[in-house]
């Protein structure tokens, strides 16, 4: 298995995404968010983390 799949983020394959906000979960097909946009929820992009690694790291950069 190839560990670089061009513009593919390893989370991509999952082919899932969060809402922090409210909790949503969607499926995503990683070749229709490269072209129709990423999808986004209560105003915010959806994230590839789930809400439980997204607990677990913590992000540092806060964006206003
Ligand atoms: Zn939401």
């Amino acid at each position: 298995m190839s560990a670089t799949k061009r513009g593919c983020h390893p989370k991509l394959s999952r082919g899932r995404v969060w809402c922090h906000e409210c909790g949503a979960m969607l499926k995503v097909n990683s070749g229709e968010c490269m072209s129709s946009g990423w999808p986004k929820c209560c105003g915010y992009t959806m994230s590839l983390d789930s809400p439980e690694e997204r607990e677990a790291r913590k992000p540092e950069e806060a964006r206003p």
